[in-house]
């Protein structure tokens, strides 16, 4: 007899093999809007229930039109990241064992694994071992993380337990980021009761890199608690923030100094020395948000937040309740790490990815997508009347075309409607411009030849219309 889920897992491996076949060569964009897909998928809750095979070939059928082609090797929008293969398989058993990953007492397996991914990342990016590390959903929650953790810090260095206290009657803590600093650390000062207007902006230069002068300047006006928030990878250039810099600055101040490194921190796993280099310093820094959806191409959603004052770390995010059984000895509890309770194992996939990899892997990983960054800029550059706004330090790439808003736009908008890839629009400086993000582990020269080719092709066309 075989179990109740081979025949529906047999049916569910079937259709990811079709779409993943179909991956590489699909229309890039998503080819469906919310009124298809309401019409082909809503109905009244049903009544009696659908025969489950029937409900998995619906959602396969309409993952051809409505979902986009986000992990396939032409996509080059935000910053998105594919799968590696064994990611992906690695994150079918996660789901498969349906752990609640939360306390070691459920999942010895998957405590384990994560404390090794954990150890595993701060080898790789050379950040202090004894640092705190949390498995989070993204780069916001791994602000989130990091920031209660600053919160913590910053407050019980000024004699005060936020966790007991709470906000109210605290010392006025004071955030500094500069002006090109990501939604999602304003968003994550918002969850914490900071508030945007705790942010002080400083201004940023030409690259998107916070000029530091500004920063030092501005230090010593703020009284009391301090925290800034540098950026390793800006989400338009790739530029970094100079971040040795920074870090001797905000601890001159006694500033807690968090890195905003998404993407930007795996530079410090490239081969090459440049890469690396723009990432100097960024050891000295107080916590690290980055994610391993984006450049460690793991299947969404998968974040992570490393703190080096674990105490900090874990003041700011442990729970204990009655009827928990938290460990007493060496076995890692992920509540003590993370906000949420009950949680999904994200750091196996990770664990795979790096196991699969190893740090030549990785490296070759970073330094190919940063070669097809500037392979791109080298096609589009070539051709009179397309510019590239801003150095191509990493796997970001800045274009304009016309220098014409107008145009730009409409190149943008034409490279999705074309679908032979897909690159989203953004403002830079006042200027309307393309961005290219490239950041898959299956993105090859052709596939950057091809799209590089196709979006001439729009440019060309509209500019004679
Ligand atoms: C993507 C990104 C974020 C947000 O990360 P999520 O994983 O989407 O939560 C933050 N900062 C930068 C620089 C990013 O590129």
């Amino acid at each position: 007899m075989s179990s109740p889920f081979d025949p529906l897992l047999d049916r569910a491996h079937r259709h990811a093999s079709a779409f993943l076949d179909d991956l590489p060569q699909r229309f890039v964009g998503a080819r469906a809007g919310r009124g298809e897909m309401m019409a082909a998928l809503d109905a009244p809750l049903p009544q009696q229930g659908e025969d489950p095979a029937a409900v998995l070939d619906l959602l396969a059928v309409q993952s051809g039109r409505g979902a986009s082609g986000c992990a396939a090797p032409r996509y080059f929008g935000f910053v998105i990241g594919g799968s590696l293969p064994v990611a992906l398989a690695a994150d079918w058993l996660v789901s498969t064992w349906d752990q609640n990953a939360g306390i070691h007492v459920i999942s010895p397996l998957a405590a384990a694994l994560e404390e090794i991914a954990a150890r595993w990342l701060l080898e790789l990016f050379d950040l202090p071992r004894e640092s705190g590390v949390g498995f989070v959903t993204g780069c916001q929650m791994a602000h989130f993380t990091c920031l209660a953790a600053a919160r913590h810090g910053v407050l019980r260095r000024a004699g005060w337990d936020v966790e007991a206290d709470g906000l109210n009657g605290a010392p006025r803590i004071h955030v500094v980021a500069s002006r090109e600093a990501h939604v999602t650390v304003e968003v994550a000062l918002r969850y914490l009761g900071l508030g945007m207007r705790a942010l002080v902006q400083v201004e940023s230069d030409d690259q998107g890199r916070m000029q530091d002068q500004r920063l030092r300047e501005l230090l010593p006006t703020l009284q009391g608690p301090v925290i800034v928030c540098a950026q390793a990878g800006n989400v338009n250039t790739g530029a970094f923030d100079r971040l040795r810099g920074i870090a001797a600055a905000a601890h001159a101040h006694g500033a807690w100094l968090h890195v905003d490194g998404a993407f930007g921190l795996w530079a410090r796993a490239s081969g090459e020395e440049a890469v690396r280099g723009l990432a100097d310093g960024i050891e000295l820094a107080d916590s690290w948000a980055t994610d391993a959806h984006k450049w460690l191409n793991v299947p969404y959603d998968s974040g992570v937040a490393i703190v080096r004052d674990a105490g900090d770390h874990r003041d700011a995010m442990t729970s204990s309740a009655a009827y928990l059984i938290q460990t007493g000895g060496a076995e890692r509890d992920a509540v003590d790490w993370v906000p949420e309770f009950s949680r999904r194992a994200r750091g196996i996939p990770v664990y795979a990815a790096l196991r699969a990899l190893g740090r030549d892997g990785v490296a070759d990983l970073v330094d190919r997508c940063c070669a097809r960054a500037r392979q791109f800029a080298g096609l589009l550059s070539a051709e009179a009347g397309v510019t590239i706004l801003a150095d191509v330090v990493l796997n970001q790439v800045l274009v304009r075309f016309g220098d014409d808003d107008e145009l730009t736009r409409a190149v943008v908008a034409g490279i999705q409607a074309d679908g032979t890839c897909w690159a989203s629009g953004t403002t830079w400086h006042g200027l309307a411009a393309m961005r290219i993000s490239v950041s898959n582990w299956a993105t090859s020269e052709d596939d950057v030849a091809v799209s590089a080719d196709a979006m001439l092709r729009v440019f060309r066309s509209l500019r004679e219309a």
